[in-house]
Formats: C-alpha cells, sequence, structure tokens
C-alpha cells in the first residue's frame, strides 16, 4: 500500500494534506456537517435543531410551499432531468420563460440560463475575450471570476489587470496604463462582496468605463433580492442599470434553487449562446430548478416586503453584535460579518456556538485574509427575532467565555 502510494508522485500532495485531519482531531472541524432536515431558518444537524445563521437562503424561499409545489409539478410533467444542452434537446419551454421573466425584472433586453452561478461566471466573461481585449478585476471577487480570467488568459492569451479591493484610485491607475490599446477592456466587480458584504462603488466604476471606454459586468450573486428597487440588485441600488452592461446572478440564493443566469443586450445574450461552452457543452437546469426559481421570483415580485424584512434582520445582528464588542466589517446587505484575530479563535467560537445550537460560517485563510479568522454570518427574511435574540445571546456567551468580548 505505501509502495503504491509512493509511486504516484502526482498525489502526494494529497497523502501530506493534514490540516483538516488535525482540526477534526480538535473536535472543532466546521464543515460538511450534513442537516437532516431543514425548514430554512431552523435545520436538523447531528440529531438536534440548530438555528441556521450561515444560509444565503435570503428570502427564506427554499421552503416555501409555493416553490415546493412548482418542483414537483415540474417534475411530473418534464420529469427529473433534461437530459442534455440548451443547445441540443435540454430546452424546455419554462427556460425561455424564465429567461424572459428574469430579463425584465432586471431590466435587460435578454437573459441566458446556465447551470450554476459558477458556469455562468466562466461562461459569459471567457468567450468575450480575445486576445487584444483585457479584463480589469477586483482582488475580491468570486472564485467564479478569477477561473473565468484565468480561462481567458489561458484561452486567448487575454491580459487580467487586478485592482485593491473596491479601490477606484487602483482601478483608474489600471486603466491608464492601457489608454491607447486596441482591445476592448472589460471591468467585472462583484455586486456584493461574498465575504464580507460590502457593495463596490458602482457610480465610479460607471464613470470610469465611461471615460476608458470599458463594459462593465457585475455579479449579483448576493445583491438579488437583496438590493436594489424590490430586490432588482447593484445596478438598480444605484440607478445604473441601463449604465451596466451585463448582470450575473445565481439562482442559489434569493431564488432558492439551483442554476445562473446572464442578462445584459440582446445581441450580446445571443452571441454567447452560441459561444459559450459551458452553455453549448453542459446540461440545462433542471425542470424543478427552473420552476422553482420562476417561483421564487413570482414570490419575489408580489411580496417586495421580504427584501425589507430581511435587511431589518440583517441590520438587527449586525447592531447587536457591535454593541456586544464584536469587529463587524462595515456592510448593509444580508451578509454579517465579524473579523477574529486567528483561526484558532475562529474554530472555537464556532465550535462555541454550534454546541449552543447556531451555525455560522467560520472562514479561515485562504478564504479570510492571512492572519484572521471571519465569523461570516447569513440571514433570511424567514428568521423570527426570537431567532436573532438567540443567536445575539449565544454570541455574547461564548464570545465572553473564549475571552473574544
Ligand atoms: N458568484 C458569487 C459572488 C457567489 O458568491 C457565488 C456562490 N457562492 C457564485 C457566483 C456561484 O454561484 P453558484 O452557487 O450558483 O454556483
Amino acid at each position: 500500500m505505501e509502495k503504491a502510494r509512493e509511486a504516484k508522485k502526482l498525489f502526494q500532495k494529497c497523502y501530506n494534506f493534514t490540516r483538516a485531519d488535525e482540526v477534526k482531531a480538535a473536535g472543532i472541524y466546521p464543515y460538511f456537517n450534513p442537516i437532516e432536515e431543514s425548514e430554512g431558518p431552523v435545520v436538523d444537524m447531528n440529531g438536534k435543531r440548530i438555528i441556521m445563521a450561515g444560509s444565503n437562503n435570503y428570502l427564506g424561499l427554499t421552503s416555501h410551499p409555493k416553490v415546493k409545489e412548482a418542483a414537483i409539478n415540474a417534475i411530473n410533467k418534464y420529469g427529473t432531468s433534461c437530459s442534455g444542452s440548451r443547445y441540443l434537446t435540454g430546452t424546455i419551454d419554462l427556460h425561455n420563460e424564465l429567461e424572459a421573466k428574469l430579463a425584465k425584472f432586471v431590466g435587460k433586453e435578454a437573459a441566458l440560463l446556465y447551470s450554476t452561478g459558477y458556469q455562468a461566471g466562466q461562461g459569459v466573461i471567457a468567450p468575450l475575450m480575445g486576445r487584444h481585449d483585457k479584463i480589469i478585476s477586483d482582488k475580491d471577487n468570486h472564485a467564479s471570476i478569477q477561473t473565468a480570467n484565468m480561462l481567458a488568459k489561458g484561452t486567448y492569451g487575454t491580459d487580467i489587470l487586478r485592482y485593491h479591493h473596491n479601490d477606484m484610485e487602483d482601478l483608474e491607475r489600471k486603466l491608464n496604463t492601457i489608454k491607447d490599446i486596441d482591445g476592448g477592456k472589460f471591468i467585472v466587480t462583484d455586486g456584493v462582496f461574498s465575504g464580507f458584504g460590502d457593495i463596490p462603488d458602482l457610480p465610479s466604476i460607471v464613470k470610469l468605463a465611461n471615460e476608458h471606454g470599458a463594459q462593465t459586468l457585475v455579479d449579483d450573486a448576493h445583491a438579488f433580492g437583496v438590493i436594489g428597487e424590490g430586490g432588482r440588485g447593484t445596478a438598480s441600488e444605484f440607478g445604473l442599470t441601463d449604465e451596466v452592461d451585463l448582470i450575473i446572478c445565481t439562482f442559489s440564493k434569493t431564488l432558492a434553487s439551483l442554476g445562473g443566469f446572464v442578462a445584459g443586450e440582446e445581441r450580446v445574450i445571443n452571441y454567447l449562446k452560441h459561444h459559450s461552452p459551458a452553455l453549448i457543452f453542459s446540461a440545462s437546469p433542471t425542470p424543478a430548478s427552473v420552476a422553482s426559481a420562476l417561483a421564487a421570483l413570482d414570490i419575489l415580485q408580489e411580496q417586495p416586503e421580504l427584501v425589507k424584512k430581511l435587511n431589518f434582520n440583517a441590520e438587527y445582528v449586525r447592531r447587536g453584535l457591535k454593541d456586544m464588542g464584536y469587529d463587524i466589517y462595515p456592510s448593509r446587505t444580508a451578509i454579517v460579518s465579524a473579523i477574529l484575530s486567528s483561526d484558532v479563535k475562529g474554530f472555537q467560537l464556532w465550535k462555541g456556538l454550534f454546541e449552543a445550537g447556531v451555525f455560522v460560517n467560520v472562514f479561515v485563510p485562504p478564504a479570510a485574509p492571512p492572519g484572521m479568522a471571519m465569523m461570516r454570518n447569513s440571514f433570511m427574511a424567514s428568521h423570527e427575532v426570537e431567532h436573532l435574540d438567540i443567536i445575539l445571546d449565544t454570541y455574547k456567551k461564548i464570545g465572553k467565555q473564549i475571552g473574544l468580548i
């Protein structure tokens, strides 16, 4: 066995990777915990009722009766899978209906669905690039965008200019270095950054894009259903829907499903339909996924008060944790991140919260900046104040116990 392993050079890194086992042995491993049943704000885990403060189920619609019913009806009508790419046999009428409704909702001419938000990032950015084009990308953009950038670089030789996080002077400096190029310029940013929940300075990004002849893309995964008019996202939040060229998004958060989409000019969407490998060579979102996203979109439009409740809930906890003395990253979205001084403190706090019945996400390097850990809390419209008070009380108790506050 040892000998056979020694011969497998490629896998040495896997055999030598022991960090996760060490954390597991210490009883503080916070990942891959199976949920046995879920109502949204409350779940069963390890046979215990747990308050969920780490999900992206922002409007709490994954357990909404209408959303579940739509998924079940779609399975009854179309079966469990489309078994193919949109391009060939994988398009059902629900795909077209959802594309039309999403485009209208976000205020763009057309939309195109992908099977995940991650696929949308790769599937949109790379195929639009060429050898003479440049991507100018926020350093903290989501991993799907970083992957898209590498794909563009590897496939087409596209240069990637990464600017400091939400630093408009650095963005301008980067744009100035490519003032006179022949190719296109593509500024790419998250609409809400997934770790800290902060919002980019979109008015300055759009202004610089106009001055430098660049096109723009915003990834609204954490903005859709959270900010903007009736939850229409970051461009809407700033009144810049017409100025932002492309919006990409996921169904896995507000839309209570699995999938993603891009919205923009019809001619650009049409080009992507015929040039995007992530679309052409991958099976389309399942009937149940599309039907549940359609139902969730209907509910979002019928009940915009859910967006207000979500924001109230997040702000309630943000203020509560700040008042207790936690170092809370400034944001005004559904993500409330507390910064801790070490990964060990992060794991200890996570374990204390979990044992007391509260689940949050703990991020350690490389997912958090070096020398830090981050408790990433995220909220739902379906949390009640009683849930939030339990979360706050537990943070207070455990934070005091381990000397954080
Ligand atoms: N973009 C951002 C900003 C995200 O946070 C995520 C998911 N965490 C994605 C894209 C990927 O979405 P999906 O889960 O649908 O693949």
